[in-house]
C-alpha cells in the first residue's frame, strides 16, 4: 500500500536547487533544441549535437550516482527536465528517456562493479548511447515469448536472432539484449551487454515512422554474436524480470515525454488563440476554443501529478509500478488529445508543416504504444488494484 498525502507530509514546492536546474535546462532546450526540431523532423538526422549538449548538463545519466559518472539527481528533478526536453523535441526526449530509464537503470541495479565501470560510466557521462533490446517481430506485448537465442559455448554465449523497433539501433554503443538461454516463458530469458562493434551485429535501415523521425528505430540482427560470460547482467534466467522492472522507471520517462508534448500543444494553442481573430474577436473569446484550452490544461496537469508521484515514490524506495503505469496511460492520452485539439484551434494552419502542432500530433501517438501499450498499462493497473482490493 502506498502512503497517502497526509502520511507523507506532501509538499509541491521545488527546492532552490531543483528550480535552478530546471531553469537552466529549460533555457538550454528553448535555445538549442526547440529551434532545430522541425529541421530534424524533416531530415530524420540523429540528434547527436543536442545529446552532447544534454550530456554536458548531466542529463544523459541524470539519476545515476556521481560515483558512476552520473549527475546524481533525484527522479522528480529528472522527470521535470525530461518534460522540458520533450516540449522542445520529443525525438530527443525518447533517446534520453531510454538511456536513463532502461540500460542505465539495469546496469545500476543489476550490473557488477566491473560492468558499471566499463559500460554504465560512459553511458552516464553521455560519451556512449545505450539501447534496450526486448521487442521482436513476433514478441511485442507478449515479451515472454521472445525467441532470440543465446547458447553457451565454453566461457562465452553466442547470440542468434533478431530484435525489432530498437530505439537508437545502429547509433548506440551499448545494447542491453534479452535472449532465451533456457526453456519457454519468462524464466528462460537472460540479459546480456552487447557492445556496438561486436562482429555479427547488424542493423536495418531506420524505420519510416509517422513521427519521432530523429529518434532512429531499427531492427537489430545477431548472427553468431559472441559475448563473454561476464557480459550477462544479473543471473541466468533473470533477464525478463530485470527488463520489466526497468520498464517501470522507463514508463515515468515516457509519461514525462508525453507531458512535454501535451504542454507544448497547450502553449502553442493558447498563444495562437490569443493572436488570431475571427468574427472581430480573438479566438480565445469563443467558449468553443477557451474550453478546449481548459480541458488541455486539466489533462496535462492531472497526468503530471501522477507522474511526479511515481517519481517521488521511486525516490523514497517505495513500489511505484502501478503509479508509473497510471501516469503513462493518462499522460499519453493527454498528449494525443492535446495535440489533436491544438490542431483544431490552429484550423487549416494546424494541418500545415509550417506550424509545429502537426508534428506534435505525429510524435504524440507512439507514447500510447511503446514501453507497453495503453492496453498493457491497464492490465498492469488492474492487476495491482485486484491484488490490493480483490481479496
Ligand atoms: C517508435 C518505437 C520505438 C520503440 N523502441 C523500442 C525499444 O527501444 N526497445 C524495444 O524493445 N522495443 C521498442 N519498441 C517496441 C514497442 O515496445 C512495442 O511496439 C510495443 O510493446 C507493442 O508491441 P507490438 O508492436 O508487437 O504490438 P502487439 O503486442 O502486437 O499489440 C497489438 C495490439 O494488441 C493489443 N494487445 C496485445 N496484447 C493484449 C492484451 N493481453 N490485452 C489487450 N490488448 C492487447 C495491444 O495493446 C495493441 O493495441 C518501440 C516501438 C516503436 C513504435
Amino acid at each position: 500500500m502506498t502512503a497517502t498525502a497526509s502520511e507523507t507530509g506532501m509538499s509541491f514546492a521545488l527546492s532552490d536547487d531543483q528550480r535552478m536546474i530546471l531553469q537552466h535546462v529549460r533555457e538550454f532546450c528553448r535555445a538549442e533544441i526547440a529551434p532545430k526540431a522541425a529541421e530534424y523532423d524533416r531530415s530524420g538526422a540523429y540528434p547527436r549535437e543536442q545529446l552532447r549538449g544534454l550530456a554536458e548538463l548531466g542529463l544523459m545519466g541524470a539519476t545515476v550516482p556521481e560515483q558512476w559518472g552520473g549527475a546524481g539527481l533525484d527522479s522528480v528533478t529528472y522527470a521535470l527536465c525530461l518534460e522540458e526536453i520533450a516540449a522542445a523535441d520529443a525525438s530527443v526526449a525518447v533517446i534520453v528517456s531510454v538511456q536513463n530509464g532502461l540500460p542505465e537503470q539495469m546496469l545500476l541495479k543489476y550490473g557488477t562493479g566491473a560492468q558499471r565501470e566499463q559500460y554504465l560510466r560512459p553511458l552516464a557521462g553521455g560519451q556512449h548511447i545505450g539501447a534496450f533490446c526486448l521487442t521482436e517481430s513476433g514478441a511485442g506485448s507478449d515479451a515472454a515469448s521472445l525467441r532470440l537465442r543465446a547458447e553457451r559455448d565454453g566461457d562465452a554465449w553466442v547470440l542468434n536472432g533478431s530484435k525489432a523497433w530498437i530505439t537508437s539501433g545502429g547509433q548506440a554503443d551499448t545494447y542491453l539484449v534479452m535472449a532465451r538461454t533456457g526453456g519457454p516463458g519468462a524464466r528462460g530469458v537472460s540479459c546480456f551487454i552487447v557492445p556496438g562493434g561486436t562482429p555479427g551485429l547488424s542493423f536495418g535501415r531506420p524505420e519510416e515512422k509517422m513521427g519521432l523521425h530523429a529518434a532512429h528505430t531499427t531492427t537489430v540482427t545477431f548472427d553468431g554474436v559472441r559475448v563473454p560470460q561476464d557480459h550477462m547482467v544479473g543471473e541466468e534466467g533473470q533477464g525478463l524480470i530485470i527488463a520489466l522492472a526497468s520498464l517501470d522507471a522507463g514508463r515515468i520517462g515516457i509519461a514525462m515525454q508525453a507531458l512535454g508534448i501535451a504542454r507544448a500543444a497547450l502553449e502553442h494553442a493558447a498563444r495562437y488563440a490569443s493572436e488570431r481573430e475571427q468574427f472581430g474577436k480573438k479566438l480565445r473569446e469563443f467558449e468553443g476554443v477557451s474550453f478546449k484550452v481548459a480541458r488541455m490544461a486539466a489533462r496535462t496537469e492531472s497526468a503530471r501529478l501522477v507522474a511526479l508521484k511515481a517519481a517521488w515514490l521511486k525516490d523514497q524506495g517505495q513500489p511505484y509500478g502501478k503509479e508509473a503505469s497510471i501516469a503513462k496511460l493518462l499522460a499519453s492520452e493527454a498528449a494525443v488529445d492535446c495535440a489533436r485539439d491544438a490542431i483544431q484551434i490552429f484550423g487549416g494552419n494546424g494541418y500545415s508543416r509550417e506550424y509545429p502542432v502537426e508534428r506534435l500530433y505525429r510524435d504524440a501517438k507512439v507514447t500510447e504504444i511503446y514501453e507497453g501499450t495503453s492496453e498493457i498499462q491497464q492490465l498492469v493497473i488492474s492487476r495491482a488494484v485486484f491484488a490490493e482490493y480483490g481479496g
